[in-house]
């Protein structure tokens, strides 16, 4: 084992928070190593979440449309197949080539980058079994912690990643389950559940809450894109607990309960996607070694400005507080660099937006109705649905509306709710008035081009204090 120079900065994890850390602080210039066991940089989000799950989206969403949204457009197709394989390695090829650009970047901004699994040695030094056998040791000034979030089991129903699957399994399925339970109605039963839906399995999500969407979603906008999931062909089975589950069985079996005190059931299903969130990833890291406490869920405790009790030691990302995002993620990497380099930073935690990837998209920032509501926060609603908007008529796509949530005195945006076709793309116009403190009325007046289906989030603002004009 050879002893490395002191590092101004040794980041553990190469996920979105450690490696946009890492870049981050070699454009700064401080010296930086980022130690990842993964074999690749990007984490979770790279190479099992964020990007291969966009691109089965994406294609699934092309096969289905093509299958059943043709005819009316004046397009004859012929024989529609799937090739299951194909549609893996075009996922494979974009997760590859950017992993490999971070890679890249790394080079370019002077990163040091170790494969292998970092474990404290003492408050300034981590012990790292290196991916290719043998072992090292780094020293820093100053550690960040960035090692992220894996699936939260579901007791009595082991992972095989073929049959009872987290996300990661069901982003490389061989083929397509003739039936598929996905336990958890949030993001990722959602949208997983939607890709293995439109290739062709039954699906039926069981969802212990009320509602489908996880925590944040707007009641109203939830109920909506449910409804559409549903013409789709997903089914929900809303305010139903999933007890137990026997894999043994040619089928899997789950025993259902209502949350209502209803009859319990048994449903069962060729495959059994978990998603009942995801846990702060911390094992294997020593923490123990360097007297650092896990709160009650887990995550590593840290002040506002990241740090653990070691001052030099901080903390972002999937494995601290905040919810589990990627863009949260990379916001945190430059603000806890600019804490290390200049002794100050910021992220605004009330402006992230949230996107679901579903078709149509769902996507929010701010507060919701509910959220207002037990707040006690006054508020008056503007609403515009896309059927009455030019671009998504053309487009024959026109389920789902903008609702623009707003302060009745100022008329200050407070929320932003969208459910409709590239919803993720314009909530980010939502997401910079509300940074600015835009009024409802400054974006009504700001000019929108036409015909664009931001013309529909343009009205949803006029209708908070005048009247929408189409509408
Ligand atoms: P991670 O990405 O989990 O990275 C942590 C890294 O640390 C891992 O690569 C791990 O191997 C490494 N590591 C852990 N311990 C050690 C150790 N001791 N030594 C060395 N390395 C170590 N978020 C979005 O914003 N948008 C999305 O569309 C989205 N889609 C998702 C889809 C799925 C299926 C999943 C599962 C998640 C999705 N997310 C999405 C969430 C997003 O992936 C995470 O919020 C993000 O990856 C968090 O980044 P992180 O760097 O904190 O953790
Ligand atoms: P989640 O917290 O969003 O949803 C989990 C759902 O499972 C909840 O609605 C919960 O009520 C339900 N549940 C829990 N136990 C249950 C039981 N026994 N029976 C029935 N239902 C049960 O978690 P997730 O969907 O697993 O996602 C994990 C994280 O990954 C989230 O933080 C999410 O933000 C992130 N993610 C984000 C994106 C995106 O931004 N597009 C995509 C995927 C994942």
């Amino acid at each position: 084992a050879s002893q490395a120079e002191e590092k101004d900065l040794v980041i553990i994890g190469g996920g979105v928070a450690g490696y946009v850390a890492a870049i981050k602080a070699g454009q700064e210039g401080l010296k930086v190593t980022c130690i990842e066991k993964r074999g690749a940089l990007g984490g979770t989000c790279l190479n099992v979440g964020c990007i291969p799950s966009k691109s089965l989206l994406n294609n699934s969403h092309m096969y289905h449309s093509i299958l059943h949204d043709t005819k009316n457009r004046g397009i004859d197709v012929g024989d529609v197949k799937l090739n299951l394989d194909a549609m893996m390695k075009a996922k494979d090829t974009s997760v590859s080539g950017l992993t490999k650009g971070i890679e890249f970047l790394f080079k370019k901004n002077g990163v040091e980058y170790i494969k292998g699994t970092g474990t404290f040695a003492s408050e300034n030094e981590i012990k790292v079994a290196l991916n290719d056998g043998g072992e090292t040791s780094v020293v820093g000034k100053n550690i960040l912690i960035a090692t992220g979030s894996e699936s939260t089991p579901f007791p009595g129903l082991e992972f095989d990643e073929e049959r009872v699957i987290t996300s990661t399994g069901a982003l490389s399925l061989k083929k397509v389950p003739e039936s598929m339970i996905v336990i958890g109605g949030g993001i990722i039963g959602l949208e997983m559940g939607s890709v293995w839906s439109r290739l062709g399995a039954k699906v039926t999500v069981v969802e212990f809450l009320n509602q489908i969407g996880g925590p944040g979603m707007d009641n109203e906008v939830a109920k909506s894109i449910q409804k559409l999931l549903k013409k789709q062909g997903m089914e929900f089975k809303l305010g139903t607990k999933v007890v137990s589950g026997d894999k043994t069985g040619e089928k899997i079996k789950l025993e259902v309960d209502s949350a209502k005190g209803g009859k319990p059931e048994t449903l069962d299903a060729e495959t059994v996607l978990v998603a009942i969130g995801r846990r702060p990833y911390t094992a294997g890291l020593g923490l123990e070694n360097i007297g650092l406490e896990l709160d009650d869920r887990g995550r590593v405790v840290i002040d506002s400005e990241y740090r653990t009790k070691h001052s030099h030691i901080r903390c972002i990302g999937d494995c601290t507080f905040g919810p589990m995002l990627a863009h949260k993620a990379e916001e945190e990497a430059v603000a806890a660099i600019e804490y290390i380099k200049k002794g100050y930073g910021h992220v605004n935690y009330g402006v992230i937006p949230s996107v679901m990837y579903t078709h149509p998209e769902v996507a929010w920032v701010g507060q919701n109705e509910q959220e207002l509501k037990a707040a006690n926060i006054p508020y008056k609603v503007g609403n515009f649905p896309f059927s009455a908007n030019s671009r998504a008529k053309t487009n024959l796509d026109t389920d789902g509306m903008v609702k623009m949530l707003a302060d009745p005195e100022t008329d200050r945006l407070l929320g932003c709710h969208i459910v409709g076709p590239n919803a993720g793309e314009m909530i980010a116009e939502a997401t910079l008035a509300l940074e600015y403190g835009a009024s409802c009325e400054d974006i009504a007046r700001t000019c929108h081009a036409h015909p664009t289906l931001a013309e529909a989030f343009k009205e949803a603002a006029m209708a908070t204090y005048s009247k929408a004009i189409h509408y």
